[in-house]
């Protein structure tokens, strides 16, 4: 339920309804919306207190909201929502690329994908410390000596980094090294993680769940907003269906219904849900078409010998390729991706350089040419 205020509402009155609600035993919400005062109503029995609330001073309306979903929910934010980290801002007219490495594996892998991800125009730096591996006897990570090295490779290369977080007693660890992080696919729904990175202060990237609706995974994200932190950033990564031709489905239709549906960024993850390098370009293209927010990038100096998701790894230079190519598509629906750091020959080098190094991603023999394609 919302409580409108009327527009010329004292600070007496406002309070007042602020208080009441308390009082009850709910948490109000008051979110400013151009020039009028919303008040959103949890956890407490709405409907009981909705004939207290009409009559009360200052309020101009009482709308019910039927989603279970209310704190991340448009109706009650209608305004989209921006994540700030550092300088940079997910939800903005940037469309902020993500890469790195599916796992942190050495120092010298870290730094080498770091440089080259970070002079492709990559905004932030990922990889995994902590893994979640469907076999208990595949690469579970460098843990905390994981955590060192992207805290190392961020003063490196000036990108923030971002990481897993697999269980709940990890969180405060995992904060203290990185600027955001990542709940994984399998982890949507673990809530006492969910509650746990609620209440910390960094920002969250909420993956859906591999087998989960997007209104599960709204509700995910209300989990970590109701538990006191509202930076949460949804994304789509593929979910599984009965094709077997890809690693997963990429729900691409994910991308516009939940920007319906949720004020939060929507980035996506053409990596897993490709599982194959030769097709993770066309995803990231599909994904920035369709309205998201960022991209997150699985990108490996060596991909053969990767400890983790090599075979969905692209090569640097695929990486830079697929970066030229998305820049154009960003342009095309009014948003852009950071350039490239190298200046070649002036300002406007980049554009026509990408332009004539432009591979053709129409081409499905693209992966024989390690030239024409990303790899
Ligand atoms: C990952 O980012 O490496 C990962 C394990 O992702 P997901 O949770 O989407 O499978
Ligand atoms: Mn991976």
């Amino acid at each position: 339920m919302i409580v409108i205020l009327e527009r010329d509402c004292s600070l007496k009155n406002k309070a007042g309804v602020v208080r009441f609600i308390e009082r009850q035993g709910g948490r109000p919400l008051v979110t400013e919306i151009g020039d009028e005062t919303h008040i959103g109503l949890v956890g407490a029995d709405a409907l009981a207190l909705a004939a207290d609330l009409a009559g009360m001073p200052g309020v101009a309306e009482i709308r019910a909201v039927a989603l279970p979903y209310p704190q991340v929910s448009r109706e009650h934010h209608p305004e989209p929502s921006t994540i700030r980290i550092g300088d940079l801002r997910i939800g903005g007219d940037e469309v902020v690329v993500m890469a790195g490495p599916c796992s942190v594996e050495s120092k010298d892998q870290l730094s080498i994908v770091g440089a080259a991800v970070a002079d492709a125009g990559a905004r932030m730096l990922r990889g995994g410390a902590f893994k979640p591996r469907s076999s208990p006897y595949s690469f579970q990570g460098l843990g905390e000596e994981g955590l060192v090295l992207l805290a190392q490779a961020r003063e490196e290369t000036g990108l923030p980094v971002i990481t897993e977080v697999v269980a709940p007693e990890d969180v405060g660890l995992v904060g203290r090294y990185a600027d955001m992080l990542q709940i994984g696919a399998r982890n949507m729904q673990n809530f006492r993680l969910l509650s746990e990175v609620g209440a910390q202060p960094r920002p969250v990237l909420l993956k859906r769940g591999i087998s989960s609706t997007v209104e599960e995974l709204l509700l995910a994200a209300e989990y970590v907003v109701a538990a006191g932190n509202p930076r949460v950033v949804l994304c789509e990564r593929g979910i599984r269906t009965f094709e077997t031709a890809t690693r997963y489905t990429l729900d691409v239709s994910a991308v516009p219904v939940l920007k319906q549906r949720t004020h939060l960024p929507v980035i996506v993850d053409p990596s897993h849900a490709a599982g194959d390098r030769s097709l993770v370009g066309h995803l990231a293209l599909s994904a920035v078409a369709a309205g998201a927010d960022g991209i997150i990038v699985e990108v490996h100096n060596d991909p053969d010998s990767a400890l983790s998701d090599g075979k969905q790894s692209l090569t640097p230079e695929g990486f830079s390729s697929m970066m030229d190519q998305l820049r154009r598509v960003a342009e095309a629906v009014d948003r852009y991706v950071s350039p490239p750091n190298e200046v070649v020959n002036g300002p406007d080098t980049h554009h026509s350089l990408g332009r004539s190094h432009a591979f053709s991603l129409a081409d499905p023999l693209a992966r024989t040419n390690p030239g024409s394609g990303p790899e």
